[in-house]
């Protein structure tokens, strides 16, 4: 049944508009095409591939894991189940840990997880969710409700009830929008489709005393900037706030699909038998190598190599816009969630293929927002090396204009 691979290509529903590359293989921090080319990765599969391409850890555990027992369904105990939901509530403060498969089905879990806790407290009438302009929570119905993008929602109406924005880092109009009848506000962090945007200093503190006097909840969304990734296991950890619920995925698996919601005890219990489920959510296979991903976070001494090369990105950037003034407006985000928004006249999507020409892989964000997005395992030698590769991006633009 093989055919053209222009026909073949043809068969994939058109939702997502591609490179015209592909690649065959992966190692560390750098992507292989079937003719050998090697491509810098500072996408990392858009946050997911934290150590990089097979990673001799996460290579070995799934490998093994394999080969003794892949999916159970739910209907039994999972002992790698219980110890990732363990290790995950210990690092998060928090209690008891649902898995899924994705962000999106993660935040809607989470969301259902605050929604029903208020309801068993007694507050049947707290169901509004408090989201953040720029957001993106994911694409089914309900995270479509979530996430700030107009253009997302086209056609896809109605949208579930229930969702308001507020200016992200605008504590004003976040206790504006603040009624007894709000069930908990949902926040990425560090924004990443919505452009690389940390809030800013004293936002997620004031966030939190808004959600304390209103008993709502916080929903940390860290999907995209959680485990490591700014250089902290958490980024909320930057600041004193203690979440109620926190959301990962991306790089929860290393690459392997998997989601989770973590939750105080009080609001994990909430959620009786029967009140969630997902057949796929937390088998054997995907939670073997989530623990295998929090063995690489835990291991002595690697957060603090992270912080290190997180230092010398922000050294690259900061010397990029003191060079470009012309082109970066803005250095954005966190960590190795970086982002530098680029004057109007150049569009982040062409700056994005032309680093891809020069080998090169990053992702473009909301705002004009070109976006650094490297594995944790980033060598320095390889940020070096990607700083080159800008550089030479930035001054052929100059040139051009
Ligand atoms: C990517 C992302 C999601 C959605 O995750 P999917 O796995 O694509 O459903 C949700 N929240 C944030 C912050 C994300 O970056």
């Amino acid at each position: 049944m093989g055919a053209p691979d222009e026909i073949m290509r043809k068969a994939v529903m058109p939702t997502y508009g591609r490179a015209p590359v592909s690649f065959v293989r992966g190692a560390g921090s750098w992507l292989y095409t079937a003719e050998g080319d090697a491509y810098l990765d500072f996408a990392s599969g858009i946050a997911v591939n934290i150590f990089g391409h097979s990673h001799p850890r996460l290579v070995e555990a799934l490998t093994s894991q394999a080969g003794q027992l892949w999916h159970t369904s739910n209907l039994y105990q999972i002992p790698q189940q219980e110890k990732l939901a363990y290790r995950l509530a210990q690092h998060a403060k928090l209690d008891h840990t649902f898995f899924c498969n994705s962000g999106a089905e993660a935040n809607e879990a989470a969301v259902k997880v605050a929604r029903r806790f208020q309801y068993r407290s007694g507050h049947p009438e707290r169901i509004k969710i408090i989201c953040a302009g720029g957001a993106f929570h994911g694409r089914t119905l309900a995270m479509l409700a979530a996430t700030d993008k107009e253009l997302f929602r086209e056609g896809f109406g109605p949208m579930p009830e229930g969702f308001v924005h507020v200016p992200f880092g605008n504590l004003n109009a976040l206790r504006d929008m603040m009624s007894d009848d709000v069930a908990a506000i949902m926040v990425e962090p560090v924004q990443g489709e919505g452009g690389a945007r940390a809030a800013p200093e004293g936002y997620l503190d004031g966030l939190a005393a808004a959600a304390e006097e209103f008993g709502a909840l916080i929903i940390a969304d860290e999907v995209q900037c959680g485990l490591g990734r700014t250089g902290k296991m958490f980024a909320y950890q930057h600041s004193s706030i203690q979440p109620d619920v926190v959301v990962l995925a991306k790089g929860l698996g290393g690459g392997i699909p998997i989601g989770a919601v973590i939750a105080r005890a009080d609001i994990g219990e909430a959620m009786g038998p029967g009140s969630h489920g997902s057949t796929f959510g937390g088998n054997p296979l995907s939670t073997a190598c989530g623990n295998a991903v929090l063995d690489g976070l835990e291991e002595e001494g690697f957060m603090a190599g992270v912080r290190h090369r997180i230092s010398l990105l922000d050294d690259v950037v900061s010397r990029l816009k003191t060079r470009y003034p012309d082109i970066i407006i803005e250095v954005r985000g966190a960590g190795f969630l970086r982002g530098m928004r680029l004057h109007d006249d150049i569009v982040a999507g062409e700056v994005t293929a032309a680093l891809r020409e020069q080998q090169l892989l990053i992702v473009p964000a909301a705002d004009n927002v070109i976006r650094l997005l490297p594995p944790l395992t980033i060598t320095e030698d390889e940020i070096a090396q990607a700083e080159a590769h800008l550089i030479t991006c930035f001054d052929s633009f100059s040139a051009s204009r």
